[in-house]
This record gives structure tokens, sequence and C-alpha cells, in this order.
């Protein structure tokens, strides 16, 4: 990946009448990354996309790309291109054609190359001469992506593009996509709802929340040691434990949940003192019906459902303070199912834990 900024948006903001739909966003996306923004239906996503190609006047802010203000500048002066859900492909026209028509605008006429080399880019040689309804959602969503590849923009913003897929197809197109934007090396911007898909694809991740940014990383970084309670909710799933702050001790936080004390490492803590969330993901819990292994910190409970998932079960554990924890046993060991309304021990390693701030009023 080259370095430098490719995108920048600063103090970008969006009203609709008195409706803030995106609130003073400011992000860098390096150049030749693939950049995911990640959020619920109705956080602004995609009009944040809109922004950034033009279709869509910023009430207040500046786009960047490179070191151009583009700003004022009409969706064709810049140098992007938009693949959305509807794949949008000219259905009178063949897939080479399709594919070519950036370069015929720009009046290039020896195009065949160029296409045979998107076709195989993503893996639709031979499939020239159709017409788009001879294609599977799968294939078409393909040849719309060469189409926007083609004239190599500067940044490629992609729109819920496999929204329309099944499942199946959708993982499938998940590794192909990440597969292309590495070969071609142009920085993508994606949108989507899906944690799972963001976390596959992109190199960073921004989670937006009602219009703004409520963090941006790493995958893999925001999943172990999220930022706040949404994130560690919204990236995957987590046990939240209301808890307080009682003090240190030596390298590690100790907080009182629910009239018990935990430990959790201060590098694992992102708030050493009031209240706090202490958090646990269900896959880094284990249940035992004995004994807890020695330096794992714990809590009883009855289990009141189990769905087996194939991988693993999936176990809710009611604590004894009411609230239902989750928790995901992997299948591969050689451990009896647990039934319902069996008395379990809920047990985590304290780096495991992790501690998060507690806004007044968040229970
Ligand atoms: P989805 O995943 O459902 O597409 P999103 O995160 O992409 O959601 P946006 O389409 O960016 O959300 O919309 C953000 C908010 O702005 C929504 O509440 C939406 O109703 C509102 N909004 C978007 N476009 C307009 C518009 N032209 N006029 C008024 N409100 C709008």
């Amino acid at each position: 990946m080259a370095s430098g900024a490719d995108l920048r948006l600063v103090g970008v903001t969006k009203r609709f009448g008195a409706f803030t739909a995106v609130d003073d966003l400011t992000l860098t996306v390096p150049r030749g990354s693939f950049f995911a923004l990640l959020g619920a239906s109705g956080c602004g996503k995609t009009t944040t996309l809109r922004m950034i190609a033009g279709l869509e006047e910023p009430t207040a802010g500046q786009v960047l790309l490179g070191d151009r203000d583009v700003t004022p500048l009409r969706p064709y002066k810049r140098p992007v291109n938009t693949v959305f859900q509807s794949y949008a492909l000219f259905p009178h026209l063949s897939i080479s054609d399709n594919v070519a028509f950036g370069l015929r605008r720009r009046g290039v006429k020896q195009h065949a190359d160029q296409v045979e080399q998107m076709l195989r880019l993503v893996e639709m040689e031979g499939f020239g001469r159709r017409k788009p309804s001879q294609l599977s959602g799968g294939q078409q969503q393909r040849v719309a992506l060469a189409r926007a590849l083609i004239n190599r923009p500067q940044v490629l913003l992609l729109d819920e593009p496999l929204g329309a897929l099944d499942l199946k197809l959708r993982r499938q197109m998940q590794v192909e996509l990440k597969r292309i934007q590495t070969e071609v090396g142009i920085t993508f911007v994606h949108v989507t709802h899906d944690q799972e898909e963001a976390m596959t694809m992109a190199d960073t991740v921004a989670v937006m929340n009602a219009g703004r940014i409520e963090q941006l990383g790493a995958p893999v970084d925001m999943y172990d040691f999220p930022g706040t309670a949404f994130v560690a909710n919204f990236l995957g799933q987590s046990n939240l434990f209301a808890a307080e702050v009682r003090g240190r001790n030596g390298g590690d936080v100790l907080v009182e949940a629910y009239g018990t004390r935990y430990t959790v490492p201060s590098a694992r803590a992102r708030a050493e003192d009031g209240t706090v969330w202490l958090g646990v993901r269900p896959e880094k819990m284990h249940l035992s019906t004995g004994e807890v292994p020695s330096g794992h910190q714990s809590v009883s409970g009855l289990v009141t459902d189990s769905s087996y998932m194939g991988v693993s079960t999936q176990y809710l554990v009611r604590a004894p303070w009411g609230e239902e924890l989750t928790v995901f046993v992997p299948n591969s060991g050689v451990a009896a199912p647990l039934a319902v309304a069996s008395e379990v021990t809920v047990h985590w390693r304290p780096e495991h834990a992790f501690l998060l701030p507690r806004p007044a009023g968040e229970t």
C-alpha cells in the first residue's frame, strides 16, 4: 500500500432542513487502502459517499482528493467512480460495450485490450458478447466493477454493492473484491451495514452512528478492544457488565459489578475511574460445571437457552442479577452439550476482558 492520503474529509456536514444527516465528519483515507464506512440504516453512510462523489453538496466542510479541494467540482469532474447495489448496466449493450463505456466517452477508440484485461480481472473472460440479462446477479456485479475500474479512478466508491446477492455469493464476492482491490491498488471506499463484510475486506473501518464516526481503526484492533459500548455491540457481540472502578492493584484495574470484584489489566482499560462497562466477548467466555481454571474470573448462572450453530453452540446464561450472558462454545471438543436449566459457571481470563467508559445514564 502506497503511503499518503488519497481522500480527506474535513468537517463535512450535511443537513436536510433541520435534520443533520452527517455531522462534522473529519477523516483520512490512505492511498491504496480499502476503507469501509459501517453503520446501521440511516446513520449517514450513503450521504457521506454521495458527498465524496459530488452527488450531494455538503452544508459545510471540504472534500479533498490528494491535495486538491474538489468540493466545488461537479461529479463528472472528479476522479472517482461509484458502484451501486443496483448494477445499472446498460441492458441493450453487450458486456464488452458496457465495460468500454467510460473509455468511449473519453474518446478512446482502441479499447479491446483494456476491456479484455478488465474482464479477466473480474474473472468474466469469454462473456463479452453477452447481454446483461444473460448474466446472474453476481456476474452483473463483476461487470459493473470492471466498468467502474476501466478509467482507473483515483478512488472507487462502493455503495452496498453486494446487497442484492445471496449469502454464499456475498461471502465469495467479499474475498473477490478484496483481491481485485489489492491487484489494482486503487483506493476503495465501501459502504455497508454488514459488520462481517466490513471486517473481511477493509484495512480500516469507520463505525458511524447518528452522522458521526464512533470509532475508526483496523478491524482486528476494534474487535479485540472496542472504543465504546456502541462499537462493542455493533462489531460482533459483547457481554457488558455495568461496573464501578474501585482502585488499582499493580498493573490491574479493580472493578465491582453486582457485588463481585473483577480485575482487568490497565492496558485493556479505556477508563480507570468512575462508572465503566466491563466487557467480554462471547467466544472469550467459557462454561464449566466443575472447577474454574486458576486465574480466571467467574460468575455463576443458569443456562436458559442453547442454539446449535454448526461451528459452535450459543448458550444464554442468566446471571444472578437477571441479565443474560451470551457464550459461544466451539463444537470441536468432546464435551456433551449442556441442557437448559443446568447450573454453570461462566469464566474468562482477565486479559480477555476490557473496560470502557460508561457515561451517566447508560445502564
Ligand atoms: P441506509 O443503509 O439505509 O442507506 P445510510 O446510513 O446510508 O442508511 P443515509 O442514506 O445517508 O443513511 O441517510 C441518513 C439520514 O439522512 C437518514 O435519516 C435519511 O432519511 C436522511 N436523508 C437522506 N437523504 C435525504 C434527503 N434527500 N432529504 C431528507 N433527508 C434525507
